[in-house]
């Protein structure tokens, strides 16, 4: 995830005096205006922890998915990424491509942290969290990917985790019960070969040489196409271009935390300021004007 995540994310970080200020509270202290550390992730981060419509939203989307692998099985012309997949690909096993973080691993309780110390994404800190082994599973994956392995089904995670957190990230989806491919390599890392970098349509395109790919999941456009990084409106384009993807073979998971949708409003340049950011952020809302 981690070189992925660099680029393609932003956490505002609460000010060093908030974070003192509220630090020093006691617990029936008034909370001034300004004495509590301001972090964008806070909601996003709330709503996935605490929220059962989240949990809600993705079960939903893992159980509707079902229905469709079953339709997939039983059409072999059924592909998911059809410019990939050649000639006669309906003689090929079935397989699924799945993002891993935030698609059907739930690293909210690193996101917390970065919220209640009042900090950044580090790529150092998050490997060591990955080492740690304390990522959840998202309410309906394996359930839905034990089901899709029952049925012949083989199972590539192509994730921006990098070669490093491999290990680590394999033995904690054995623990959560992902299938993992048994002698196949089936977590694709970034890095892992030279030409698999963040984008990943390189490794969709591995998988369809010697599999069907009959369905794909992200929670970010990169887990479907490289374009991810166009402009709003190519974004959109993309997004009405392939319509009839979503939700039969092509499922986005809900990701309010990080993700292109929101370092697309500043050009994807985390070089700028958590301020400049944040400006820019704003600036691209459609507001409501009320009348004078
Ligand atoms: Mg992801």
């Amino acid at each position: 995830m981690t070189t992925m995540r660099m680029p393609i994310r932003g956490i505002l970080k609460a000010s060093a005096a908030a974070a003192i200020v509220f630090t020093g509270l006691s617990a029936g202290s008034a909370l001034a205006g300004d004495a509590v550390p301001q972090n964008d992730l806070l909601n996003a981060t709330l709503w996935m922890q605490r929220s059962v419509e989240y949990k809600a939203t993705t079960l939903g989307i893992y159980n509707l998915a079902k229905g469709q692998l079953d339709k997939a099985l039983a059409d072999k012309t059924w592909t998911a990424i059809p410019d990939k997949q050649g000639e006669n690909f309906g003689d090929k096993p079935p397989a699924i491509v799945l993002d891993a973080d935030e698609t059907i691993l739930d690293n909210s309780p690193y996101e917390a942290s970065l919220v209640t110390r009042g900090t950044d994404f580090s790529p150092k800190e998050w490997t060591a969290y990955v080492k740690d082994k304390v990522t959840r599973a998202i309410p309906g994956a394996v359930e839905f990917l034990q089901y899709a392995d029952s049925k012949g089904v083989k199972v590539f995670y192509v994730s921006n985790r990098t070669v490093e957190e491999k290990p680590a990230s394999i033995e904690n989806m054995k623990e959560l019960g992902f299938p993992m491919g048994g002698n196949v390599d089936t977590f694709l890392a970034s890095g892992q070969e030279p030409d698999w970098k963040s984008p990943k349509e390189s490794r969709f395109a591995f998988v369809a040489k010697d599999y069907r790919v009959i369905m794909m999941f992200g929670d970010n456009l990169g887990d479907f196409t490289d374009k991810y990084k166009g402009t709003h409106d190519e974004r959109m384009k993309f997004f009405t271009d392939n319509a009839a993807h979503w939700g039969h073979d092509w499922f986005m998971l809900p990701d309010p935390e990080y993700g292109s949708w929101e370092s697309n409003p500043f050009n994807n340049n985390y070089k700028l300021s958590a301020d400049e950011r944040r400006k820019m952020k704003i600036e691209a809302l459609e507001p409501w004007k009320p009348k004078e």
